[in-house]
């Protein structure tokens, strides 16, 4: 894991977080500039530096980062949402460990700017 990766930290507790979910693989948190009502990002554990960089061996986690994202959603009592992954600087990603943005309790807008 890299020392001076900020989701590392988080997933090593460095750096304090709002956990919403853990387990051996992922971990769910709130964001801290939350875009929507309700707006958290679920990581693998693994540090992988962003989509393109997903591998083969890194599928399941991939999918169970999708199920405990839904999960939480649900419980969050936000039905509707949008899922986001950030590739790259110019696509917004400003963290480059992989993590999935899941979004709602406000309408939101189609297609994003
Ligand atoms: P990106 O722009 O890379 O797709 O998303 C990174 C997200 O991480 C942003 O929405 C940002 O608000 C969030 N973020 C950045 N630093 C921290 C932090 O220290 N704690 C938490 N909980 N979220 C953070
Ligand atoms: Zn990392």
């Amino acid at each position: 894991m890299p020392d001076n990766c900020l989701f590392c930290k988080i997933i090593r507790g460095e750096i304090p977080a709002e956990k919403l979910y853990e387990d051996d693989d992922v971990l769910a948190f709130r964001d801290i500039a939350p875009q929507a009502p309700t707006h958290f990002l679920v990581i693998p554990k693994k540090h992988i530096k962003g989509p393109e960089a997903v591998q083969p061996e890194d599928e399941q986690v991939f999918g169970k980062m999708m199920r405990v994202g839904n999960e939480i959603a649900q419980k969050e009592g936000i039905p509707h949402f949008r899922v986001v992954f950030n590739n790259g600087a110019e696509a917004g990603q400003t963290v480059f460990h992989l993590h999935m943005h899941i979004l709602g309790g406000r309408a939101l807008n189609w297609p994003p700017g």
